[in-house]
């Protein structure tokens, strides 16, 4: 299941795969740069294997739901580290409501929860609000380790 993007430049719709949410790619239509993702990514279990499968950047996932209210203080910082990370990591948000085996199969509990993977594992995970400093670190450490 790729992700469609709207192209910035001529709004052409363009199918990227997993492996290059975070390159630069080329819309289909006009030829110009579309640049790597810069936002939140919402994904059901379907999309969330998908991208776990083919990234070759690290990816901070957001566990959360509308009912959570410091799921929604978290939401600024989640995507201020998307368009931080842009290029060097991808930022999916899992709704725990709509995906609950997807939150079981990490053991999510408490909301906000988020987990870093890299080449497919399961890296790190932390419950509770977070900066998007702390964040960005973890996606950092992710990248070195
Ligand atoms: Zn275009």
């Amino acid at each position: 299941m790729p992700l469609i993007r709207s192209c910035p430049h001529c709004g052409q719709k363009n199918r990227i795969p997993a492996r290059h949410l975070a390159d630069t790619g080329r819309c289909g239509h006009c030829k110009n740069d579309l640049p790597p993702v810069a936002e939140p990514i919402a994904a059901d279990t379907a999309l969330f294997d998908e991208i776990l499968q083919n990234a070759r950047v690290p990816i901070l996932v957001d566990f959360w739901a509308d009912w959570c209210g410091p799921c929604h203080m978290a939401a600024p910082e989640v995507v201020r580290t998307a368009a931080d990370t842009q290029g060097r990591a991808l930022v999916l948000k899992v709704d725990t409501e709509q995906s609950p085996q997807l939150a079981a199969r990490y053991n999510v509990r408490g909301i906000p929860n988020f987990a870093v993977f890299h080449t497919g594992r399961l890296v790190s995970q932390q419950a509770g609000v977070v900066g998007h400093q702390q964040m960005e670190s973890w996606l950092e450490a992710a990248r070195n380790g």
